[in-house]
């Protein structure tokens, strides 16, 4: 299975990241981060980024391959059933 993956990986289909110790494969494969909910451990999309930080990223002197931006924190739901501050 893992193999597959890496082969569609390697194809563009999908992209991969790690968080929470492992390797997470997923196809949205337009640049975005993912939340990492510390309560659940559910990982969420979060929005693409704005075409600024992605035209810095396109034209960077450097040839960038991959980009991983994973943010932690507390989902929606998790976030009701907490007391108020
Ligand atoms: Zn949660």
């Amino acid at each position: 299975m893992y193999n597959i993956l890496r082969a569609l990986r390697e194809a563009g289909a999908v992209r991969s990241f790690e968080a929470n110790g492992s390797m997470w494969f997923e196809t949205n494969t337009e640049l975005h981060g993912n939340m990492v909910c510390r309560v659940c451990g559910r990982i969420f999309d979060v929005p693409p980024l704005g075409e600024e930080v992605q035209n810095a990223l396109i034209t960077s002197e450097h040839s960038i391959e991959s980009v991983s931006i994973i943010m932690n924190g507390v989902c929606r739901e998790c976030r009701s059933r907490m007391p108020p501050p």
